[in-house]
């Protein structure tokens, strides 16, 4: 039997969450992120975008391109509630949800069919019920595989609904090869220069030059992908939203202990959201962004899955080692931006079942202590508590 999956993606997210919480700020130029001079857009509305604002753009650069546009800081927490009730009402349909980010999930609705109809009638009554309900438009792709399906979210933005019938292949052939999974700018512009311009042509390449052009690992996976042939399940497990925080500094971090108080107040933040979820995670990322833009990640998968700034910190500090700092001892190459995300989540388990006879310095432990942290720092909206670390340089991570 066919399947049918869905991928459903909300229309510049955090910009309309802003709206509508606001109406005043509907159809105007809306900009989510940090106003300093090294902030990042997280979102654009699209009249933002109709000045040519990005999200990933550095702030500066989309204030110079949309002078008009509105500010805002971003509100994760009231985005992680909108979120839920989306989610919710994909659940509705099947148990089949893997979200990958706050605001866009795969739905496999195959065996939905006979109560709730086709994909594409699915599709229509999840796009209504987030527009009655929450007030938001989303976007829908429906095709036999997640490839497609996630494609076609995207081709008719915003308020979108593309349907992917019959052949796969055929609908992908006069694509632009950008749209690619895993054809970043650089290997575009090297295949673009090769005489590569659309998904057809990578579906119809030699095998042998397109690996030479794009490594032997990802060579045939690509033409695979771009041939329609796309077989991965709808995996409702799958370490599906993180849990993040990062930061663009005014300077450059130029030490290694610099790093580490970025670390720790990044790890700081990223308990309390877990707690706060009611979650733990069981693998720690660290990315830094150097001075020259080049962008690394490390990743850790620890034994058990923990949700304490000890914990999450331990991990990131650890992973520091596996990066390529150089420079000297205790000088680093310069740092512009550092970032900890915890992956793997699950559910935090009951109260009751933690163990009694936990050690001092347990994750069991450490989360109560996140618990009462929380709460301090949701009552008095985040400044509550700063751990003695942080203080040595007045709480402001910095340097
Ligand atoms: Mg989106």
């Amino acid at each position: 039997m066919e399947r049918e999956i869905l991928h459903v993606d909300m229309d510049a997210f955090f910009a309309s969450v802003e709206e509508l919480d606001d109406p005043s700020l509907r159809g105007r130029p809306v900009l989510v992120g940090g106003a300093s001079r090294r902030g990042v857009v997280a979102a654009a509305s699209y009249a933002a975008r109709r000045f040519g604002a990005r999200s990933a753009m550095p702030m500066a650069e989309a204030i110079r391109r949309c002078p008009d546009a509105v500010v805002v800081a971003p509100r994760r927490e009231r985005y992680a509630e909108v979120s839920a009730a989306v989610f919710a009402i994909f659940r509705r349909y099947t148990p089949l949800v893997e979200g990958l980010s706050f605001d866009e999930a795969f739905l496999d609705v195959t065996a939905s069919r006979s109560l709730f109809g086709d994909g594409t009638s699915i599709a229509r009554r999840i796009k209504a019920e987030i527009r009655g309900e929450i007030g938001l438009t989303a976007s829908a792709g429906v095709a036999p595989c997640k490839f497609a399906a996630k494609i076609a979210s995207d081709l008719e933005k915003p308020d979108g609904l593309v349907v992917v019938e019959g052949d796969v292949a055929a609908f992908l052939a006069p694509l632009a090869l950008e749209r690619m999974w895993g054809v970043g700018p650089k290997a575009a512009a090297r295949l673009r220069a090769a005489g590569f311009a659309t998904i057809g042509d990578l579906a119809r390449a030699d095998s042998r030059r397109l690996e030479q052009l794009m490594g032997e690992s990802w060579a045939p996976h690509v033409q695979g992908l771009a041939r329609g042939l796309d077989e991965r399940p709808v995996d409702p497990d799958r370490e599906a939203v993180s849990i993040g925080a990062e930061e663009t500094y005014d300077r450059d971090v130029v030490t290694r202990r610099g790093l580490e108080l970025c670390l720790l107040d990044h790890a700081g933040r990223v308990a309390q959201r877990l707690v706060h979820e009611g979650l733990a995670g069981d693998v720690v990322v660290v990315k830094l962004k150097y001075a020259d833009f080049t962008l690394r990640t490390r990743r850790t998968t620890l034994p058990d899955p923990v949700a304490d700034t000890d914990s999450i910190y331990g991990a990131a500090r650890a992973l520091l080692s596996r990066f390529d700092l150089a420079a000297s001892r205790d000088a680093v190459r310069p740092v512009r931006l550092v970032g900890v995300t915890v992956a793997g989540l699950v559910a935090e388990p009951a109260e009751g079942t933690l163990s009694l006879f936990a050690e001092e310095r347990s994750p069991e432990r450490g989360r109560k202590l996140e618990e009462v942290v929380s709460k301090i720092a949701d009552r008095f909206g985040g400044a509550g508590v700063t751990r003695a670390a942080l203080l040595e340089r007045g709480g402001n991570p910095r340097r």
